[in-house]
């Protein structure tokens, strides 16, 4: 580790250089992966290492990963697991049996299709609501006195904007705790924690790995003495949920560019958001970085630096046309996911038929070539 205080360097330089993150037994400008499973004590039967024992708890590829994030997230401590579900599934089990909890509505439908299931088996009182309205979500906090809020902003596919000031003051009214899911801004483009809330999960997959290979999740906590936090750890070393020492690595590796590929993608979303705007053959554009976006005014308060990298819109002509479009799209892969280096493209109706999502929405995860060539590949397969 550096003597330098990395809590007042800024986002690129703490990615840039992994926080500090060097190899001091070889001199290697990189950490080496630790593969070790366990960890060895000496004759008089101390541990080598008083920080290493086993693998399930201890794994120094794992920490670095866990720090950079934390340094940019503005987070007490961070938690990787290996996968965002991962993440979703230990934070809920924090909760009694028998609780409420309120959730977004119109999320990511992996969060909601397994919240839904969770919640039932454990006979928790499940009540979704549209979180992007402030009020609404203050009066169902009110209703129904969750004990836990989990919002998601900017959400998947739609592209809502939830206040998350406000959010954590309806929840804190009631006791509750507030857990937002910021994959698609990642940690570059806002800190939940600084705006009130008290749990900031992350799809690590996406962004945060940039290169569509490592699949991982984290949680990230302001309080590190919460007693939420300490079921949370406890949770994970006991049930074994652990991210492995390469995956930790690739993301180390990933997070070096974290800032650059976040500003690079904000902008040619941005741009493409533009362009789809005024196209005939388009219905509706949902972005958060649009002036017309009724989310845009408290996006432009609460991220900065860009609005991500996740953009929607609505083909004229409806589900046919939309897949017609996505199937003449020549550099756009026509693959699900968010946030890795090259675009894609997803007709979510055909992935979540039943859930509202229009027919001709074609989903869109910008990348980072160049701005011009995204804009001609979407203006021959929309046909002008
Ligand atoms: C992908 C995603 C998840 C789930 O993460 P996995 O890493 O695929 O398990 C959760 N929330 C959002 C917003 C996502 O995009």
């Amino acid at each position: 580790m550096t003597k330098t205080p990395t809590d007042r360097l800024h986002p690129a330089t703490i990615a840039a250089q992994a926080a500090g993150a060097v190899d001091q037994a070889s001199g290697g400008v990189v950490p080496p992966v630790q593969f070790a499973t366990t960890y060895m004590r000496d004759a008089d039967y101390q541990l080598v290492n008083g920080n290493n024992v086993y693998l399930r708890s201890h794994n120094e590829n794992v920490r670095v990963a866990e720090r950079v994030l934390s340094q940019l997230e503005g987070a007490g401590d961070t938690a990787l697991f290996p996968s965002g579900m991962a993440a979703i599934a230990a934070l809920f089990r924090t909760v009694p049996n028998g609780a409420s909890v309120l959730v977004q509505s119109q999320i990511y439908w992996g969060t909601t299709k397994w919240i839904r299931d969770f919640c039932t088996r454990r006979e928790i009182s499940l009540h979704e609501v549209e979180a992007s309205d402030s009020a609404a979500l203050a009066a169902a906090c009110e209703a129904h006195r969750p004990v836990l809020v989990w919002v998601e902003t900017p959400s998947n596919p739609w592209l809502r904007i939830v206040d998350v000031s406000a959010a954590a003051e309806a929840a804190h009214a009631v006791g509750a705790v507030l857990a937002v899911d910021s994959t698609a801004a990642s940690p570059v483009l806002s800190q939940p924690l600084a705006l009130g809330a008290d749990i900031v999960m992350h799809s690590a997959t996406k962004g945060i790995n940039g290169h569509s290979d490592v699949l991982a999740g984290s949680l990230a906590v302001r309080d590190i003495d919460s007693r939420i936090w300490q079921m949370i750890r406890d949770d994970r070393d006991s049930a074994g949920a652990v991210l492995g020492p390469m995956e930790a690595w690739l993301l180390t590796r990933g997070m070096r560019t974290l800032p650059l590929r976040m500003r690079e993608m904000s902008n040619n979303a941005m741009a493409l958001a533009e362009y789809l705007l005024d196209h005939p053959r388009v219905e509706t554009v949902l972005y958060p970085g649009l002036p017309s976006h009724p989310g845009h005014a408290v996006a432009a308060r609460q991220m900065s630096g860009g609005y991500g990298s996740l953009l929607s819109f609505v083909v004229r002509g409806g589900g046919a046309e939309a897949l017609r479009v996505a199937g003449r799209l020549q550099l756009f892969h026509r693959a699900t996911s968010l946030g890795g280096v090259e675009s894609l493209v997803e007709h979510r109706h055909t992935i979540e038929p039943h859930t509202g999502i229009p027919e001709g929405l074609l989903r869109v995860s910008v990348g980072i070539e160049d701005a011009g060539d995204l804009r001609d590949d979407l203006a021959q397969a929309l046909g002008q």
